[in-house]
């Protein structure tokens, strides 16, 4: 990479470690900051004094004074085929993907409608202040090409893969053991490593995969250990009934996933609310990730993450929009409700550690913490400018704040979108104005 010298000028924002654990100070804040960006990383960060100073000549000044400027957000579950049956009435899960997504997802063996929604999405995403996403493509093999390919064209990191599916679900949208396992290595032969892409293996959930199925995934991931899984889990009461008549054998529905071979750290499992003791236990133990999709789960009516439980248990946590049963692209939105569902389950959540699970938190659940959420020198150069008082409400909102962090990041991420982000760096470029 070779883009020129950027200085990018701000309140810059970015945490150190996990809030929740209560460590002295888990974020530095430099309000007159500046971060010094160059070949797509970042070369430097301070006092905008020192960074002005120490900038080569030619360098590109980007002032957001009296904006944050924050890693770029991570979504840890999402899926881009959805992006036109999002906010689609009046379903719960296994009738949700019946009556929409399986139709959806059909137009996606073309790949020209591929390429169209791919676009649309990571511009989508963009615009939002979302730089990496953990993506679900369809059963297609030629949706993945048009996702990286997309994805490739804008530099931007992210890991994704082909939905593997073998039953339950239309038979244009089927594939079988084998070909599934032959399809994902080939995408992985060709993908895998390119620029800043990664695969994700991607049985879509028990309900729509055999253990035959199941199983070659899970070779796939002895295969290849520093692959991604992701899949979905104990989302909805009848889902998890319908895996329980499925999979007798199995103790649990994580159990599934568990004798598959598909668990451990670099596994991202959609939803886990309803989950037995034993499984909060398989999760742990595996060092497995549950993802907290709350515009989802509210949307489906699914229930209530309970971040509390999880987290005792030493249960790795995300968050994530799952969009289209999410209702949102926005990182600021789905914490907006992630906060409101916790609520509701009798627990708080701090905009410090929602904003931390945004940036490092969700880095850390993806293993991606050597390479992004933080603002550090040697990080990528994935950064968010947020104007705190970017609409007429929050400008309202803002001037009750007294300059405390925590009451400006909670009025931002209770009132913000798509809207107070001023500018989305990716690997160094300001991408917003193009995505726009
Ligand atoms: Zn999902």
């Amino acid at each position: 990479m070779s883009a020129a010298a950027r200085v990018i000028r701000g309140r810059v924002l970015s945490f150190t470690d996990d809030p929740s654990l209560g460590g002295s100070r888990a974020y530095s804040l430099v309000d007159d900051g500046a971060v010094l960006v160059a070949g797509g990383l970042i070369e430097a960060v301070g006092e905008a004094r020192d960074i002005l100073a120490r900038a080569p000549g030619g360098a590109v000044i980007d002032d957001h004074a009296g904006s944050f400027i924050m890693p770029g957000f991570i979504d840890a579950h999402v899926h881009y085929p959805q992006t036109q049956v999002i906010g689609s009435y009046g379903a719960q899960l296994l009738d949700w993907l019946n009556t929409y997504t399986f139709v959806e997802e059909q137009k996606f063996a073309d790949p020209a409608h591929c390429a169209r929604v791919a676009s649309f999405f990571l511009d989508e995403l963009i615009c939002t202040g979302t730089t990496t996403a953990m993506v679900y493509c369809t059963v297609h093999p030629q949706s993945v090409d048009a996702f990286f390919g997309a994805a490739e064209k804008r530099a931007m990191r992210m890991i994704a893969g082909k939905v593997m599916m073998d039953r339950d679900t239309p038979e244009r949208l089927k594939d079988d053991a084998q070909r599934g396992y032959d399809e994902s290595k080939a995408l992985i032969t060709r993908w895998r490593g390119r620029g800043r892409l990664d695969y994700a293996i991607t049985p879509r959930f028990a309900v729509t995969s055999t253990m035959a199925q199941l199983e070659a995934a899970g070779a796939l991931a002895r295969e290849f250990p520093q692959l991604y899984v992701q899949t979905h889990a104990n989302e909805n009461k009848a889902e998890i009934a319908r895996v329980a008549a499925l999979f007798p054998k199995a103790e649990s529905y994580i159990d599934v996933y568990a004798r598959a071979g598909l668990l451990g750290p670099r596994s991202v499992l959609g939803h886990c609310i309803h989950l037995q003791a034993s499984e909060v236990a398989l999760l742990a133990e595996s060092r497995s990730v549950a993802a907290f999709c709350p515009t989802s789960n509210l949307f489906l009516g699914s229930g209530l993450f309970d971040q509390a439980r999880l987290r005792r248990a030493g249960v790795r946590i995300a968050l994530a929009t799952d969009v289209g049963g999410g209702t949102s692209y926005s990182m600021l939105r789905t914490a907006a409700e992630g906060y409101k569902v916790l609520q509701l389950n009798g627990q708080s959540w701090p905009a410090l550690e929602a904003f931390y699970r945004m940036t490092l938190g969700n880095a850390r659940a993806l293993s991606l913490d050597g390479r992004i959420g933080s603002i550090e020198a040697g990080k990528e150069a994935d950064l968010v400018a947020l104007d705190p008082r970017a609409t007429p409400a929050l400008a309202h909102r803002m001037e009750t704040a007294g300059g405390d962090l925590q009451v400006e990041l909670f009025a931002l991420m209770m009132l913000g979108d798509d809207r107070a982000v001023r500018e989305t760096y990716v690997a160094g470029e300001p991408r917003k104005g193009a995505a726009a």
